[in-house]
């Protein structure tokens, strides 16, 4: 069957979509063979798959095909991670209605069926993208079957006492009215005054005066003698007029301001060490939806920015506000909505940061590429407190809890009741006070608290799977070290005190064609949906493929996925001419079949390695290289006139041919699943997809038979310059060549220069013989000036065997000249057993070509 001559990826990759059956894909949990479990990460279901992510799941699929070739039990689970507040904000948006207009079950339907639709969307994107995907293994966190696991890890490390609550300062996110961990905090430069304030007997300077109402304390540094007299005094708070203690604290910086500080509750992460260290009281001045409380009087209902507008005036008018200055701040902000954080002092659930279990954990972890461990190490030491994971949220896994109505004593459930939901359910047993009266706990977990769990899902904990932890690999993008890797490596260490993975993996973030973060204000978006449609999902891999090294940041390239189409209709093109050519049936190789098959071994080799070190765009590279060049641009031409004709090693080209196609299909399937099925289904019955990674035949890499084959490349790129530089056809005949080398098969020479060619060893016996003498006239001109002409046409006529002696004597004019041989050269011509012959130097071989 003849095979078309366009590649139709469209068509090919929709035939192979609807043909491959899921289940070639499952992991088996039962197998013998060595497994290989990837900790995928669950997106967001926003329902659009975005470039991000595509080309992290490129880098999942490349291994998990890669994988399942060297024979291994993969796992390539789909986890979607459903919980949290960009949905919450969806569905009010779309349903035009705030939570707290319907119900917490109602609200929570609508985010569930908002969700499953998106996942649905999604889901067809992975598809399409060829992701071999084991969706026997899908999860999703909002299901009861795995927000029990998230449920079940809550009260296994609260019975550790790994889980405790806590009435202590948070970040707080007023406009989403929750609390957030510090991996939710952005940090942003901000423009701010410095505000100087006569206080009391003492001037102090602050970013925050409407936290006045908030002061419990004003301090200084000890060493600073201007203020010495002052500690343990107490001075008046304007405005307010509540006394409060001067304290001395060696972080006080004496250059900063006037060297004297307010301590609010809490203006900064500083107040809360302060507070902390001091034993000092709170009063809160801001609640919980970002405004004044009770306690800043006449304030009292103003946002946080009415306050200080108002206060700073108010303090100008009464002379208590002397200096204002510029001053450059960093303030943090919620992650989700840019809003400026405040510090609020709430019962909260956390988790306790072990700093050092985590270092440790992270040890174990073999991190590719290395470099970016450290990520994780400084992360681990910024954080001032533990991890706060209760939420005032609707859409997530509630905390299974309650509080009795009679003692206030806080009941956590049992896992054999779980899943649950407190605020539906009363727990099966009494308070120990006898009480069966219980409030369920409102709050709700940090989505985090799911998808740190996903390397125990996905390895069978708590299912009736065998537990097979640690999982081999976890994929993941840098920008979510500090949450999602940290938190799973605490996970893992206090639920099953084991590493969660033996590797990390890298990928660095997808930038847009101008080398900028991809947004829609800037039109640098790409969807991977626009790009399959205009090049198909083969192209679209290509380019994650050789974009850049794992771990880096990658430039968005269409000239890279054109540049990938391009290769796919080449491959093509060799693969087509190659069909009606190939054979299995084994023959007795040439020197030039040799040397493609101790190339193609030698691939064989770098590829396995280079996959093994996760170096994708290297492999990809290499079998690129290996196709166009070696391949289609050398052995091709030079076996061509085996496989079209009817000689000798026919047989062999046919057989090598077959070979190479095979390997280099599969070598291709990881990174190509259409193509190469495409490919392989024109060789074998079954799935390139089940069949495993070609094995280097360590007998076939021969440095010999490279040198002989890169010889006869060269000599045959030499005949064939030879006769475009003589204005021949490349299919012309020339009237005999002779080879002298260390060749002793030179039938591809010929049928590639399609004359006959003999082989001798040795060197060819030339005979030189002068033809002409041609004048020099440099230095004709400058000896004989005027009489230079003359001299030169008698030289072009003279007998060039006078010359023989190295000068020759002309008459001009009746005038006798001798010239001696910087006058002219002697162009001579080889005879070869009298035949004028040219000579082309290949490396050590001699090529005589007889002249026509
Ligand atoms: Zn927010
Ligand atoms: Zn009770």
């Amino acid at each position: 069957m003849e095979l078309p001559k366009e590649y139709d990826y469209n068509a090919i990759e929709e035939k192979w979509m609807d043909t491959w059956q899921d289940s070639m894909y499952y992991f088996d949990w039962n197998s013998e063979k060595p497994r290989f479990i990837i900790d995928t990460p669950p997106p967001y279901p926003t329902g659009n798959f975005h470039i991000g992510n595509a080309l992290n799941w490129c880098y999942i699929d490349f291994v998990a095909r890669y994988k399942r070739m060297r024979g291994y039990n993969v796992m390539f689970p789909e986890g979607w991670d459903c919980h949290g507040l960009p949905t919450e904000v969806k569905v009010e948006e779309i349903n035009g209605i705030t939570k707290s207009q319907v119900s917490r079950e109602e609200f929570r339907r609508m985010c569930v069926d908002l969700t499953v639709k998106n996942i649905e969307r999604m889901r067809k994107s992975l598809r399409r993208l060829g992701f071999s995907i084991d969706w026997s293994n899908e999860y999703i966190t909002m299901e009861p079957s795995y927000f029990r696991k998230t449920q079940v890890s809550f009260v296994q490390m609260y019975k550790k006492g790994m889980i405790y609550q806590q009435n202590h300062p948070v970040n707080w996110c007023p406009r989403c009215e929750t609390a957030i961990a510090f991996a939710e905090v952005e940090y942003d430069a901000r423009d701010t005054l410095l505000n100087y304030l006569n206080f009391d007997r003492l001037n102090i300077a602050t970013t925050r005066p409407e936290l006045l109402a908030a002061c419990v304390a004003v301090a200084v540094n000890p060493d600073d003698d201007r203020y010495s007299k002052y500690v343990n005094t107490e001075v008046k708070v304007p405005v307010f007029g509540h006394n409060v203690r001067v304290i001395a604290d060696k972080s006080v910086d004496p250059a900063f301001g006037t060297g004297v500080v307010m301590i609010c509750t809490f203006g900064d992460k500083q107040d809360v060490r302060w507070w902390v260290e001091h034993n000092l009281p709170l009063r809160k001045a801001i609640d919980k939806t970002g405004k004044m409380t009770d306690i800043a009087g006449k304030y009292a209902g103003k946002s946080t920015e009415e306050c200080k507008k108002a206060i700073i005036e108010d303090m100008k008018n009464a002379g208590i506000l002397y200096k204002q200055e510029k001053l450059d701040q960093n303030v943090g902000l919620c992650w989700r909505c840019k809003t400026a954080i405040e510090i609020l002092s709430e019962r909260q659930w956390f988790v306790k940061i072990i700093s050092e279990d985590i270092l440790n954990t992270a040890n174990e972890v073999t991190w590719v590429p290395d470099y970016m461990k450290v990520r994780l190490e400084n992360w681990t030491g910024t954080m001032e407190w533990d991890w706060c994971i209760s939420r005032q949220r609707i859409f997530a896994t509630p905390i299974p809890a309650w509080y009795c109505a009679e003692c206030g004593k806080t009941k956590v459930a049992k896992e054999e009741w779980l899943p649950l939901d407190p605020t539906q359910k009363k727990p099966p047993e009494a308070c120990e006070c006898g009480s069966t009266e219980f409030r369920g706990e409102e709050d709700v977990l940090d989505t985090w608290m799911d998808s740190s769990i996903s390397a125990l899902h996905v390895s069978g904990w708590l299912s009736d799977h065998p537990l097979l932890m640690p999982a081999q690999l976890r994929p993941q993008g840098y920008d979510i070290i500090r949450t999602w890797a940290f938190y799973t490596i605490l996970r893992s260490k206090a639920l099953l005190d084991t590493k969660p993975w033996d590797t990390i993996l890298l990928n660095g973030m997808v930038l847009g064609e101008d080398g900028h973060k991809m947004s829609k204000s800037r039109n640098n978006f790409i969807v991977p949906e626009e790009v399959v449609k205009k090049n198909g999902a083969d192209a679209f891999r290509q380019w994650a493929a050789i974009g850049g090294t794992t771990g880096s940041d990658i430039i968005f390239s269409w000239k890279d996925v054109v540049a990938g189409s391009r290769f796919l209709q080449k491959l093509w093109s060799i693969v087509r001419f190659s069909m009606p050519h190939i054979s299995d049936k084994p023959a007795f190789f040439t020197p030039v079949d040799l040397w493609l098959l101790s190339k193609l071994n030698r691939l064989v080799k770098e590829c396995t390695e280079k996959m093994d070190d996760y170096q994708f765009d290297e492999t990809f590279k290499a079998i690129r290289g290996f196709a166009w060049e070696i391949l289609a641009d050398n052995y091709i031409e030079l076996a061509k006139s085996r496989l079209y004709g009817d000689r000798e090693g026919k047989r062999a080209a046919q057989y090598t041919l077959y070979v190479t196609i095979d390997t280099v299909s599969r070598l291709l399937a990881p990174f190509l699943p259409y193509f190469s099925e495409e490919v392989y289904s024109h060789l074998k019955k079954e799935s390139v997809h089940q069949v495993l990674w070609p094995q280097v035949d360590e007998s076939l890499i021969d440095a010999n038979a490279e040198a002989t084959g890169e010889l006869i490349k060269d000599i045959t790129a030499a005949i064939r310059r030879y006769k475009s530089e003589h204005g021949m056809a490349l299919n012309s005949e020339l009237a005999g060549i002779e080879i002298y080398s260390s060749l002793t098969d030179a039938s591809d020479i010929a049928g590639a220069a399609n004359s006959e060619v003999k082989l001798k060893t040795g060197t060819p016996d030339f005979e030189t013989v002068p033809i002409a003498l041609k004048p020099n006239m440099k230095v004709l001109g400058k000896m004989y000036r005027s009489r230079a002409k003359p001299i030169a046409e008698a030289l072009l006529n003279a007998d060039p065997k006078l010359a023989a002696s190295g000068s020759i004597e002309l008459t001009i004019d009746n005038e006798k000249i001798t010239l001696d041989n910087s006058s002219f050269t002697v162009e001579k011509e080889r005879l070869l057993k009298g035949k004028a012959v040219d000579v082309l130097e290949v490396g050590s071989a001699v090529i005589v070509i007889t002249r026509k």
